[in-house]
């Protein structure tokens, strides 16, 4: 089946970036596509431009609108590279240059650690342009909001928990409620919380979270 899609009015200087992350544009990426049938797209069939690694995680999606892609290929970057994202968590820059790792076996994991998770997060955040069709932007039907800290942009709060909780051995329901008690705002709080029961016994965690509610 050959979809007709929308002519979307990319701006000149996006031509060859992905949608996704911004990284070269290796594809073109039509939603709806005929191998995940769509009863109920809630806009006009697009076609954006993509790099290889996005095309894959995006041709895999099984959801009803192109940002529902969109928060899908965040998801699946995440996960890819979350050994790289979680350099950033676990040092600063400058640490990671005083790690004493030069001259060992690591002076190769010092020297583009860092770099690597640049790059990750910059994908991972990246936020594409506008969709315009026939001079009418494609207004976002998602009702999930994107979740900003330290840097990144994760394309919902769960996914963050999720990738903290994973990087730093968290308890993952007992991370959430301790974000209940604290707020979204307070979300490094949270983690340096909870980094304190790493290990702890479902009885001590549970003492944590009364005393946190007194
Ligand atoms: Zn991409």
């Amino acid at each position: 089946m050959q979809q007709d899609y929308c002519l979307i009015e990319t701006p000149f200087e996006y031509r060859n970036m992905c949608w996704f992350c911004g990284e070269l544009k290796q594809f073109m990426f039509g939603f709806p596509h005929a191998q995940w049938l769509v009863l109920h797209c809630t806009h006009p069939p697009v076609e954006v431009p993509c790099c290889k690694e996005c095309y894959i995680f995006a041709l895999k999606a099984k959801v009803d609108s192109i940002w529902q892609v969109n928060i899908h290929v965040k998801q699946q970057l995440i996960r890819h590279y979350k050994k790289d994202l979680a350099i950033g968590l676990n040092w600063t820059k400058e640490e990671l240059e005083n790690s004493g790792f030069e001259g060992g076996n690591f002076e190769g994991f010092q020297r583009s650690a860092w770099l690597m998770y640049e790059i990750a997060k910059e994908r991972v955040s990246y936020t594409g342009w506008a969709l315009v069709v026939n001079g009418k932007e494609l207004l976002c039907a998602e009702d999930k909001d994107i979740f900003e800290f330290d840097g990144l942009t994760y394309p919902t709060i769960d996914d963050a928990i999720q990738h903290y909780a994973q990087t730093f051995d968290l308890n993952t329901d007992f991370f959430k409620k301790v974000i209940a008690e604290f707020g979204d705002g307070r979300f490094g709080d949270a983690v340096r919380f909870c980094r304190l029961y790493v290990g702890s016994t479902p009885q001590e965690r549970n003492t944590a979270l009364n005393q946190l509610k007194r």
